[in-house]
């Protein structure tokens, strides 16, 4: 199924997966001793030195092409009502936002930053609240979308009906008044 918003739905983050840091400076690494070997073989001819160190750089290349690529079709989005995961712009999975509400913070995302170049950065895990496995895993993210994700199991109640709403809803979802 093609991700398609409903009616009253917005989007509140969105971010593909990410390879994140080491993954980049692992794809730096390899290329330049990818390219060293290469210079060797140029300078001095086949031997089976030069061509398992080719054959080794080349396998840990494409691994990590693999992976930064995987690191972009798997894309992320937070909705006010859920959350949807998409491979290639099809959802593989989503969970509604309901599953957090009124849950602690602590309970369901983990993060570690990290300071590279700039400001803070993140990695993240949203767990599901019951199992406590991961929903999702991303990487590389800012300051500025922690304080969203921080809001997933956030609620208000509308103040004419009395409606539990999740926090990210401009109307009440039930009578459409203003939140
Ligand atoms: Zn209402």
């Amino acid at each position: 199924m093609k991700f398609k918003l409903r009616p009253n739905e917005t989007v509140e983050w969105r971010s593909k997966k990410g390879t994140g840091f080491w993954a980049r400076m692992g794809i730096g690494v390899v290329g330049t001793l990818l390219f060293l070997v290469g210079f060797q073989f140029l300078s001095e001819g086949w031997d089976t030195k030069v061509s398992a160190g080719l054959i080794l750089a080349i396998a840990i290349i494409v691994g990590y092409i693999a992976y930064a690529i995987r690191g972009n079709v798997i894309e992320y989005r937070l909705t006010n009502q859920r959350i949807v995961i998409t491979t290639f712009g099809r959802v593989t999975k989503e969970y509604p936002l309901k599953m957090w509400e009124g849950k602690p913070v602590s309970q369901y995302l983990k993060y570690h930053v990290s300071y590279h170049g700039g400001g803070p950065r993140y990695n993240v895990s949203i767990l599901h609240p019951k199992t406590l496995d991961a929903v999702l895993h991303c990487k590389d993210i800012n300051e500025s979308t922690i304080t969203i994700l921080k809001k997933i199991g956030h609620i208000v109640k509308c103040k004419y009906c009395q409606t539990t709403n999740s926090v990210f809803n401009a109307r009440c979802s039930h009578c459409g008044g203003v939140i």
